[in-house]
């Protein structure tokens, strides 16, 4: 008897709703337990769900009362019916507030398509409910059978649908081309089940036809795949932990691996990738994986959910240690807590580069607030570098000269010196060169920075000059790599020129660590600049790898025996001979040695008795504004 009502007469058969349910509830639980990004997307793909849900309990319902024919049951069934409606209706309105989000349309369009929607979901609702008080609409007999004199509903979904098409047509270049082509489709295919149902007399379609596009958008939008091999979920679901944490000020513990071998998308070896996954799920609650791109694997959970998780972190430190030692490979693990700063724009992945790029190799970096600091410092004073670059202005006030004059050990006066750059910074203040030098080679702006300072030596010579100063020269230091550049020579002398001063009253100093590819490219240009007088100083002799016949091939004029070969003359006799005999195989070959560091009277006796011909140090002086130079300069024609 049920069975017959069912099928004849209605046209319905619960087998579909109860699977669509079976699938909801599926879908729900599968969420739960995979990683999924908390966005507002995700809110409106859950009460997506959740509409389904209500939708298809309250038709199995509305159906299943009716088999009991009594008054009261009649009242269920109408009031199913319509829930059963609100539902659809929730969901079709739903859908098209989850199509609008990432159209990012400005707020006129958006409240225009979203009222839209709801209107026609209220006017719709106000019909079907005046439909069931009034008798027009959808009407419950007494014998148990239904009959829609009008069917209200189904113009709803017509329009509904349609604007949804529209705004999707209409903004398609707003949407990725996958989740434009897959929701159409489910859509289309869905449309077509409504119609083949109708055309067949049939109700039992509507709810699992809705659940295709749900399906659809599942598919593309929230499923994030667990990697196989080591169970880690994307970056993006990594970005997205970090902004739920910072909205609800959760602390996060951040765990990063690298392994630098696995840059160039080499895959890890499958015991490391075993071991990755094992530790990953072993000592930390609800800790998740994330697989980032070039060979990183960070571990993030939340503090709150791992009150003692000191203890799982240093038994997992200990035991990958432990098992490390049979791979060999090179790795540095950096761990810590969330920082507000950080966590804004997650910034974690630069932040995590920084700190491995100051730490040793096969270590493990606890970083602190401090390290943050100085993170967040470093992305300032690189902004600021890129802005001057950017702005490319010779006289950039943020660009300071100083100089340290240089000692000329036949005359016992000062008339060359060096130019030494600082960055006046607002906000941060005085920046000294190993604060960004090393950033703006990194991000090849040095060598605006070095025309600048160029520029400021060059308009300061010739105030000295006017001003009938004896200034032999003074030297500007460069970065090697400057010279790679094609038109390095024109530029330096086109700076050189604009001052209206000789070159040769210019020095450059690089310093000696060039690799060998580089050096036809250097010879050729340090000669060409030669051709106009300057002069080239070997900065730093002394310290790492000193290769003489490499130095010996370009022509420089001052060798700069750095600040430790003066320390050692002072240390032990052998030393000092060494210091002793190269400076003399300088001298014997026409170079001029100039030592850099001389602090006090005992060095600068040994320097002196070290063929020294110019000395430079805190004994002289220190860095000075370069406008302080004529303390030290005298004018010409002076004794
Ligand atoms: P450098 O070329 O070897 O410069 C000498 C450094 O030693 C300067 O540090 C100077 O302040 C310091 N110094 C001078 N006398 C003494 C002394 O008696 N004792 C000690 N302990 N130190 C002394 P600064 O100015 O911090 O510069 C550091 C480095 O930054 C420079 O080393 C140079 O390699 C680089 N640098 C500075 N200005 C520029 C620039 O305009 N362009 C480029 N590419 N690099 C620069
Ligand atoms: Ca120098
Ligand atoms: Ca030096």
């Amino acid at each position: 008897m049920l069975n017959g009502i069912f099928d004849t007469v209605l046209g319905y058969t619960p087998a579909c709703d109860v699977l669509s349910l079976a699938i909801t509830i599926a879908v729900l639980i599968l969420l739960r337990v995979s990683y999924v990004s908390k966005s507002k997307s995700f809110m409106y793909f859950c009460m997506m769900l959740a509409s389904l849900l209500v939708a298809s309990v309250t038709n199995l319902l509305h159906y299943r009362v009716l088999t009991d024919h009594s008054a009261s049951m009649k009242t269920v069934g109408y009031i199913c019916y319509i829930v059963h409606s609100f539902a659809l209706l929730f969901f079709m309105f739903d859908f098209l507030l989850y199509m609008l989000e990432p159209m990012l349309l400005d707020r006129k369009s958006y409240k225009r398509y979203a009222f839209a929607g709801f209107w026609i979901c209220v006017a719709d609702l106000v019909v079907v409910i005046c439909g069931v008080v009034f008798g027009f609409g959808h009407v419950i007999h007494d014998d148990g059978t239904v009959t829609d004199e009008a069917n209200p509903f189904l113009l709803a979904y017509v329009f509904m649908t349609a604007l949804i098409v529209f705004v999707m047509v209409h903004y398609r270049d707003h949407l990725v081309k996958q989740l434009f082509n897959g929701v159409l489709f489910m859509m289309a295919l869905a449309v077509l089940l409504i119609f083949m149902q109708i055309n067949f007399g049939q109700r039992s379609f509507t709810v699992a036809s809705f659940g295709l596009v749900t399906l659809a958008i599942l598919f593309l939008v929230h499923s994030n795949p667990f990697d196989i091999t080591t169970g880690a979920v994307g970056e993006s679901a990594f970005d997205d932990m970090i902004a739920d944490g910072y909205k609800k000020h959760k602390d996060i513990m951040v765990m990063s691996l690298h392994l630098p071998e696995f840059d160039s998308h080499t895959r890890m070896p499958s015991e490391i990738t075993n071991l990755i996954r094992a530790m990953s799920t072993q000592y930390l609650k609800g800790a998740i994986l994330f697989r980032i791109a070039g060979g990183r694997m960070v571990l993030a959970f939340h503090i709150s959910k791992n009150p003692a998780y000191e203890n799982g972190m240093n038994r997992m430190l200990l035991r990958f240690e432990d098992e490390y030692a049979h791979f060999r490979f090179d790795y540095k693990i950096v761990i810590g807590q969330t920082e507000e700063v950080l966590s804004r724009d997650n910034k974690y992945l630069t932040f995590l580069d920084f700190v491995e790029s100051r730490m040793m190799i096969n270590d493990v970096k606890f970083f602190e607030k401090d390290d943050v600091e100085t993170f967040i410092r470093h992305e300032q004073i690189l902004e600021e570098i890129k802005d001057i670059h950017k702005k490319s202005n010779l006289n950039d006030p943020r660009v300071l000269v100083y100089c340290q004059p240089v000692l000329n050990v036949a005359t016992g006066k000062y008339d060359t010196a060096e130019a030494l750059m600082r960055l006046s910074l607002d906000g941060i203040g005085m920046v000294y060169p190993d604060q960004f030098i090393p950033l703006a080679e990194r991000y090849h702006l040095i060598h605006t920075l070095t025309l600048i300072i160029l520029h400021k030596t060059c308009r300061m010579i010739r105030f000295l000059d006017e001003n009938d100063y004896d200034v032999k020269r003074i030297s500007v230091n460069f970065s090697v790599r400057e010279f790679r550049d094609a038109s390095f020579c024109s530029e330096v002398l086109s700076v050189i020129d604009s001052t209206e001063i000789m070159p040769k009253k210019v020095g450059v100093e690089i310093t000696e660590s060039m690799n060998e590819n580089d050096l036809p490219i250097l010879k050729s240009k340090i000669n060409e600049l030669k051709e106009h007088g300057m002069t080239f100083y070997l900065d730093d002799f002394g310290t790492g790898y000193s290769n003489l016949e490499r130095i010996m091939e370009l022509p420089f004029d001052v060798i700069k025996f750095d600040r430790s070969l003066v320390l050692s003359i002072e240390k032990t006799k052998k030393s000092a001979t060494m210091v002793d005999s190269q400076a003399q195989m300088f001298d014997e070959l026409g170079y001029k040695v100039l030592f850099e560091g001389v602090e006090d009277e005992n060095d600068e006796i040994s320097c002196k008795r070290m063929h020294a011909k110019y000395l430079q140090g805190y004994k002289y002086s220190k860095p000075i504004p370069i406008e302080q130079l004529t303390e030290f300069f005298e004018k010409k024609g002076a004794d």
